[in-house]
């Protein structure tokens, strides 16, 4: 992995500068001896592509002389491979007096010649970090944002002193720790002394029709702050909603207003999880350029890995959790899209986004080379910034769709496909640790009657409540997800059954205590869990079936309480189908 030392971005551009100009020479000679194996088709061969590099790597260190000199050998090979013909005398010719060029060329003085301006290569990166949007990252859904929550100010300002009450007490159970305000005046005062991290603002109050956007923009000015806000209103005229994106609202809900979809915009606004920055895999044989181009993204706060040689991409993809491959195209003994083949042939990489970065630039083979399934093309050299964004905006749409093929559209959990893979994981992680895991299935009690009495969409709200919930007391080794319908399942490594039962009965507690509201109703709600414990149940089918027979028994027993597979009947043999190798447990 590229590591960050505290030498500046300069510096060690420089120190790669003089690495490549060092070891030029040498594949002069080398490219020399090509020539003198001349017509001989695989010196042909090797001579273009030793003319490529250079020619791309030079242009990336902004050595113009030493650019333009190769680009015309590589012109001139190009021309004679696509001739298809032994190599005639004029473009040998051709090519003997860019040797001679070259010999004549001082190369220390050479890289001091060069303005060293062009293609951006001496302007600084863009200012970083970039950071990767947190749209789903497999390994760490469970953060505890409950403190934050609490810390920060949320007002809500509405005339409607009931409904600010209301709204105030549903977000509290969702973590939100909200001041209702009723007056303009209050709202004011209250900003002014404490700035808020977001504001809830209603659009009509007896100053005027449009009073809340206009006190909003208002006091942004005076405070010399935008305000982050969002607007709840009984209209939905446009001119009301133009007033709200104005006075720079990010969300305009009707009333009534879902608890949900103030706690979304609340989420955004105020407790953003950490971005975690995207992984790239460069891949370049010339190290030189690929240390350069990594030098460039970890500038913008990305994480690398460097291969120099693509045999080992493989195995560096395996620990690195790549978000993205930035590749080269020419390289000897596998070129970037035969690499790039060999990714997309494996089920794991099929959507693991594939730039290339290359020299070429035929239009026809830039084409061929997109055409097995890579994302994009970027000619060297690259501008530091243009690498940024391209590599950005590819990672950040892989961690969208991946984030939309592993969570649940209403919970934001993993789904159940993810959580299984997960389990498996944990199990295999626990087995080799030796250390004790449990597995624990919840299911809402009577579920069918809230929907039922309440209607769907109150459902709903119960859902996310207890998904919400679930994440933010766990902590973030441990993984939920959306088992199906109204059950969730829960995995927790390193802990045992008595300490899983605590942890749940807990969660249970204060999920009973949570007051749901739908229209002028009031309701609880309560759930029921089963947990089955590695290394009693010794892999996770076992763990699965053991779990839910728990769960049954604690519906059994009357609901709202939490069961251990381990008082069940010992007679059954949960492990019956397990693989042999775990019938142990370790
Ligand atoms: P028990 O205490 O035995 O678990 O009873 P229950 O009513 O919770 O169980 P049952 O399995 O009979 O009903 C589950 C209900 O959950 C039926 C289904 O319509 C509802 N449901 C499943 N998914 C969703 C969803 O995404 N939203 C809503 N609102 N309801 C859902
Ligand atoms: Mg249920
Ligand atoms: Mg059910």
């Amino acid at each position: 992995m590229a590591s960050a030392s505290s030498e500046t971005f300069k510096a060690r551009k420089a120190r790669l500068r003089a690495a490549f100009l060092d070891q030029l020479p040498q594949r002069l000679r080398e490219a020399r001896v090509h020539l003198t194996r001349l017509p001989d088709q695989a010196a042909l061969v090797a001579l273009e592509l030793a003319f490529h590099t250079i020619k791309g790597s030079s242009g990336s260190f902004a050595l113009t002389t030493i650019t333009e000199l190769a680009r015309e050998a590589d012109d001139v090979l190009k021309g004679a491979l696509a001739a298809g013909a032994p190599i005639t005398a004029g473009p040998l010719a051709a090519l003997t007096a860019v040797f001679e060029r070259f010999d004549a060329l001082d190369l220390g003085a050479a890289d001091r010649a060069d303005p060293g301006e062009r293609y951006g290569f001496e302007s600084e990166p863009p200012p970083g970090p970039v950071p990767g949007q947190m749209t789903g990252q497999f390994a760490g859904p469970a953060h505890d944002h409950a403190s934050r929550r609490r810390e920060q100010r949320v007002y809500l300002c509405d005339d409607d002193s009931d409904l600010a009450q209301e709204l105030c007490a549903q977000l509290a159970c969702f973590g939100y720790c909200v001041t209702a305000l009723t007056t303009l005046d209050a709202l004011r005062a209250a900003v002014i002394a404490h700035p808020p991290a977001a504001v809830i603002m209603d659009v009509m109050f007896p100053e005027g029709e449009h009073a809340g956007p206009a006190t909003i923009a208002a006091l942004a000015l005076a405070t010399g702050h935008a305000i982050p806000s969002m607007y709840i209103s009984g209209r939905d005229d446009f001119q009301a909603r133009l007033q709200a994106v104005k006075a720079g609202g990010s969300a305009y809900c009707t009333k009534p207003v879902k608890t949900t979809e103030l706690v979304e915009f609340l989420d955004a606004l105020t407790h953003r999880e950490a971005p975690i920055p995207f992984h790239v895999l460069v891949v370049d044989d010339e190290p030189a350029v690929a240390q350069l181009h990594a030098m460039i993204l970890e500038e913008a706060g990305m994480i690398t890995a460097v291969a120099t040689d693509p045999a080992e991409v493989l195995s560096l993809l395996k620990g690195f959790n790549a978000d993205l491959v930035l590749m080269d195209i020419h390289m000897p003994a596998c070129s970037g899209p035969e690499l790039a083949r060999v990714l997309r042939q494996m089920s794991g990489y099929l959507s693991l986004p594939i730039i290339y970065l290359s020299s070429e630039t035929d239009r026809g083979r830039q084409f061929e080379a997109l055409e097995v399934g890579a994302d994009g093309f970027l000619t060297k050299p690259v501008e530091p910034a243009r690498l940024v964004t391209e590599v950005s905006l590819r990672a950040e749409r892989m961690r969208t769709l991946h984030s939309l093929m592993v969570r649940d559209g209403l919970t934001g959990l993993f789904n159940h496909n993810t959580i299984m893979q997960l389990l498996e994981l944990a199990v295999a992680n626990a087995r080799r640790d030796g250390q004790p895991m449990c597995f624990a299935m919840i299911d809402v009690d009577r579920f069918k009657r809230v929907n039922d009495t309440y209607g769907h969409p109150a459902g709903d709200q119960v859902l996310m409540a207890l998904s919400r919930g679930l994440r933010l007391r766990l902590r973030e080794s441990d993984v939920v997800g959306r088992y199906g319908g109204e059950e969730f399942a829960v995995v927790l490594p390193g802990v045992d059954e008595v300490q899983a039962r605590d942890i749940l009965d807990q969660l249970r507690r204060s999920f009973a205590a949570v007051h749901f509201y739908a229209g002028n109703a009031t309701f609880n709600c309560t759930f029921s869990a089963g947990v089955a414990a590695f290394p009693r149940w010794s892999c996770a089918d076992s763990l699965i079936e053991a779990a839910d027979q728990a769960l049954y028994a604690a519906k059994r027993g009357g609901r709202d309480r939490v069961e251990i597979a381990a008082t069940l009947d010992p007679a059954v043999d949960f492990n019956r189908d397990c693989p042999a190798e775990d019938q142990d447990g370790h």
